[in-house]
């Protein structure tokens, strides 16, 4: 594996290849690399003919600067993991290689960016626009793959290449999880036992909102879940909501087969963790 820690030297790498025309597969990440990285490596490497991997914990993304200061780091960890995994590049740059100023412009995203994580982390999506469009002009790649344990994200990362109009094609992912259900998270590492044990609960608590959904209304499930929540003093519920799949605006009606998300964000200590289920909307009760 290739590894590089400054543009220049990652785009003349590139730049070398260029007559070979290989497809450039590109994985963001931020380290403390889990199997839900290395699901998205894999399709990278199956889609593509060079996968690239960064790992760069980006502050702009960071509006808590505690979450920022106890973000997991394990450089040396995941390099032999990405070796393991046969990555062909890691890029992992210093912030003075992407930001040798201070980042200032902002990117709306209309509904999509001012809800549920948007609301709730005020200026974390425009922080993942601001890197992620440094990314794609350095690396130019071909297709860039994203977990759906960040759907919003995800959705955000497709308005953005419009928006920048880059030919990049973005290729969701699904969300790798624990034996017991927990969806894969570096996060999950910084959870004391008790905590951890409290966290299984989360894709228990959306299996059951799933179904429930079928028969109660989304108010009624969402009471019982914050009534399941508030039994545990460790938890607190940021948000439970049930979406439109494509536009994140709340789920209304019966009127069509639209696809539908419930999607959770709950603290579980002073972690935060998310998750999200998707929906059989023909059977949503609302
Ligand atoms: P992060 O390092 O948390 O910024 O995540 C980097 C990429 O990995 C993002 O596209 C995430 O959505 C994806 N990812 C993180 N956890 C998982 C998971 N459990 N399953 C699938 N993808 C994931």
């Amino acid at each position: 594996m290739q590894i590089f820690t400054t543009r220049k030297g990652l785009r003349d790498y590139l730049n070398s290849l260029e007559n070979k025309h290989l497809s450039l597969g590109f994985v963001p990440t931020m380290g403390a690399l889990h199997p839900g990285h290395i699901s998205l490596l894999e399709s990278a490497k199956k889609h593509c003919d060079l996968s690239i991997c960064s790992i760069f914990v980006n502050p702009g993304q960071f509006n808590d600067p505690d979450d920022l200061k106890r973000y997991p780091r394990m450089p040396e960890k995941d390099g032999e993991l990405l070796t393991k995994h046969g990555c062909d590049v890691l890029f992992m740059p210093e912030v003075e290689e992407i930001y040798p100023e201070k980042p200032n412009e902002s990117y709306d995203f209309g509904h999509l960016d001012k809800v549920l994580e948007g609301a709730h982390r005020p200026g974390h999506f425009n922080g993942v626009a601001q890197v992620l469009s440094r990314f794609f002009n350095i690396l130019r790649p071909d297709r860039a793959f994203f977990g759906e344990k960040d759907y919003q994200q995800m959705l955000i990362v497709k308005a953005l290449v419009k928006q920048l109009d880059v030919k990049v094609e973005i290729v969701p992912c699904p969300i790798v999880r624990e034996p017991d259900g927990l969806a894969m998270s570096s996060r999950n590492a910084l959870l004391s036992q008790k905590e951890r044990e409290l966290a299984a609960n989360i894709p228990i608590w959306m299996n059951w909102a799933a179904k429930q959904l079928t028969g109660a209304t989304i108010e009624e499930v969402k009471h019982s879940l914050q009534e399941a929540i508030q039994q545990h003093p460790e938890l607190r519920l940021d948000y439970f909501e049930v979406c439109d799949a494509e536009t994140l605006k709340p789920f209304s009606g019966h009127l069509n087969a639209k696809p539908a998300i419930a999607l959770i964000a709950l603290f579980c200590g002073k972690i935060r963790l998310i998750d999200n289920i998707r929906l059989n909307s023909y059977n949503l009760k609302v």
